[in-house]
């Protein structure tokens, strides 16, 4: 039994505040799929459809590494691969990938993680799912150094997504949601925003997902490295939805190809543009097609770090489906 620090009653409650963000993400994210929210945010970042918005996957198993982290004060994968098994075999009807749905049987029917993970996906899996449900985490370690957030992240990550590139993913992202927790007072400023991807790559290892995080950094605030992107000419706090998002996800993915490559970048280059407003992070992410609920769940889970829960809209708080923890 591991022994729980001192301050583990606020850790617990940073990790479910970036389990909001995450969860109304995904939640709002998955209804672009089902109704009009897509067409409608276009037009109006304040319309959508009413609630409740059923959460999915990316929600399901980040209330794994919450549970886990509540009981254990850390990731102990054998008890985090449970978690997700026990929360798959309740409802594997959240929208889990194909292999995710062959894994989290072979868990739940009494199977080795280590075994069932190895032969589900050879060599490791670089879905997005390492990343999608990693915020909690984030927030738990939040106050910790970095290192301590990027080796909890990768024990996170191990269970199911054990390739260098799902490493990777998760190392980024919670790197960036503990960076948005440390620099939330400072979280409208543009040097804090560009810092954001100086921690995150400090951390991840090299992979694609860290050349793809070093195209974004590059992108973001060096215009003159992508002379023919000129996104950033526009004042997205007074202007926000008068740019295509097209030319960025040309560069950096949406997660269409739900490859931790082709969706951490992009979700840490709206997560970091957007820090200090989490309805315009979330409706830029939405914008870019792809896979929005994953990539609302990454973005909304960085962001709320920094703009605690009253940045996160309170009707969306209202219309996500509620979580039972
Ligand atoms: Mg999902």
């Amino acid at each position: 039994m591991n022994t729980l620090p001192n301050d583990h009653a606020a850790r617990t409650a940073r990790a479910a505040l970036a389990l909001d963000g995450l969860s109304v993400g995904d939640a709002l994210g998955e209804t672009c799929f089902r109704t009009h929210n897509w067409e409608a945010i276009q037009e109006d970042p304040h319309a959508t459809t009413r609630g409740p918005w059923p959460f999915t996957d990316d929600t399901a198993m980040a209330l794994g590494i919450y549970e886990t982290l509540a009981e254990c004060g850390g990731i102990d994968q054998d008890r985090l691969a449970l978690r997700f098994a026990a929360r798959y075999t309740a409802q594997p009807w959240r929208g889990y990938g194909a292999g995710a749905h062959r894994l989290l049987e072979q868990i739940g029917s009494g199977t080795d993680w280590r075994y069932a993970a190895e032969r589900v996906f050879p060599g490791g899996s670089y879905g997005n799912g390492s990343a999608m449900r990693v915020a909690p985490l984030a927030g738990y370690f939040a106050e910790s150094d970095y290192a301590e957030v990027a080796h909890q992240a990768r024990l996170s990550a191990g269970v199911t997504h054990a390739h260098p590139e799902g490493l990777a993913g998760a190392v980024a992202t919670a790197v960036a949601g503990a960076y948005a927790w440390k620099n939330r007072d400072a979280r409208g400023d543009t040097a804090t925003k560009r810092g954001l991807f100086d921690a995150v790559l400090a951390h991840t290892p090299p992979s694609d997902v860290r050349r793809g995080i070093e195209r974004a950094a590059t992108f973001s605030f060096d215009l003159s490295a992508e002379p023919h992107v000129r996104l950033l000419d526009y004042n997205f706090a007074t202007r926000p939805f008068d740019v295509s998002i097209e030319p960025v996800v040309r560069l950096l993915g949406n997660g269409s190809r739900i490859s931790c490559q082709d969706t951490v970048p992009f979700c840490l280059w709206v997560a970091a543009l957007h820090l200090d407003d989490y309805r315009t992070a979330i409706v830029q992410t939405i914008r870019a097609a792809g896979d929005i609920d994953t990539n609302c769940a990454i973005v909304g889970g960085i962001v709320a770090l920094a703009t605690g829960r009253a940045g996160i809209p309170a009707d969306w708080l209202t219309d996500r489906e509620e979580l039972v923890v």
